[in-house]
């Protein structure tokens, strides 16, 4: 199938592994930052098939990941509400907060509603002008343009009763706080390639030149990976760090500018907790003081919400790329994607989710290896 079956070609991908083999001379270690990208290295085994001493470690772009346990609990306290109809992306109503999910809440007589599209709540408002929309507003910039648009339109349309509960993080910001980490072990990234086909990847350069590491905005499929990790590679062994575009085919250096316009109208650049990392300066959107009659959290007062992460879970180290869901001691015992601790587990997007999916829980490393690497054409 075309734009699938081309970028798994098993045979394509042994040249890649056997040309990461041929320049490689030492040990790297190499960050995919999208959640996305996890689940396909860890469906395909693309850990396993590349040389030994070329480490992937997994990155914080799991949007369901670092949205904080506190903004979780603030949409319930809002979702709980009588005269609020709670409009969320279904892959956060299994989420759970300090107290059961928004299923539960449901179940107990709350108006949670799935939708497609955040413009969908425009409809739900006029359909219901005695009760409250709230849009559950997270993710990373890839998101915000739909979110935004849905607040400028509420406005613009004087649709006052729609608001989003705002949790926006920002990728470059995340990756700067990475690289200042003393325990910090990356030397690469692989880059966010939808992130970047909003936003572009100017504000990546920066970063880049101060870290002196390299960025390779890179797709999602196997062979995307297996050809970001070279680029990675290459610059890595001739002591280059520039970003370069491995996803040339769906982005650009400037990305989609009447999206970033409507974004920047709509939001602005401020402070965020990202679940299982803290707080980091300047990391996410909120919504600017002109939208205020549409911003969630000060519609609705909700209290500050004390809340603790189980001291077992590594989740915030997994995510700056220090440890592995195998370092954990809950890993597959404890913790599984039914009954999450932490972070990494609650999103199937998430590192400890994408190894749980994928039976690395059941099988022994070796076995594992051995399949996959049939699986891809013995590329191993
Ligand atoms: S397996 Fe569970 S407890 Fe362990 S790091 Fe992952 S999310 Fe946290």
């Amino acid at each position: 199938m075309k734009y699938l079956d081309e970028y798994r070609d098993g045979r394509l991908a042994g040249k890649i592994v056997d040309e990461l083999r041929r320049i490689q001379t030492r040990p790297w270690v190499i960050m995919e930052v999208c959640g996305g990208q996890t689940h396909s290295i860890v469906k395909h085994g693309i850990d396993y098939l590349l040389p030994e001493g070329i480490e992937l470690v997994h990155g914080p772009g799991c949007p369901v990941c670092v949205t904080p346990l506190e903004m979780i609990d603030k949409a319930h306290a809002i979702a709980r509400r009588q005269d609020v109809i709670f409009c969320s992306f279904g892959d956060m109503l299994r989420v759970p907060g300090s107290e059961g999910d928004l299923f539960t809440i449901k179940s107990q007589g709350g108006d949670v509603r799935i939708v497609y599209s955040p413009l969908d709540c425009l409809k739900i408002a006029r359909a219901n002008p005695d009760k409250k929309i709230v849009f559950f507003a997270i993710g990373f910039e890839t998101t915000a343009p739909a979110n935004a648009m849905l607040v400028w339109r509420a406005k613009q349309e004087g649709v006052k009763n729609v608001s989003i509960l705002v949790s926006h993080v920002l990728v470059p910001p995340s990756i700067a706080s990475i690289l200042q980490s003393p325990l910090n072990r990356v030397q690469g990234f692989l880059g966010p390639g939808h992130v970047c086909a909003i936003m572009g990847y100017r504000e990546y350069e920066p970063i880049s030149a101060r870290f002196k590491v390299p960025i390779v905005i890179t797709g999602f499929e196997p062979l995307d990976i297996l050809q970001g990790t070279l680029m990675t590679l290459r610059q890595l062994e001739s002591g280059r760090a520039e970003v370069e575009n491995q996803y040339s085919r769906v982005l650009d250096r400037d990305g989609n500018k009447p999206a970033q316009k409507l974004v920047f109208s709509v939001f602005e650049i401020g402070d965020r907790k990202w679940r299982g990392v803290g707080s980091i300066p300047k990391s996410g959107y909120k919504l600017r003081w002109e939208f205020r009659e549409h911003d969630a959290e000060k519609l609705f007062d909700v209290k500050e919400i004390d809340t603790h992460e189980p001291a077992v879970c590594i989740s915030g180290q997994i995510l700056k790329g220090i440890k592995k869901p195998h370092d954990c001691p809950a890993f597959g015992t404890q913790c599984d994607p039914q009954h999450p601790l932490g972070a990494t587990m609650v999103s199937a997007e998430g590192a400890c989710a994408a190894y749980y999916a994928y039976g690395r829980h059941l099988k022994k490393e070796q076995e594992n290896k051995s399949a996959i690497a049939s699986s891809l054409g013995g590329a191993a």
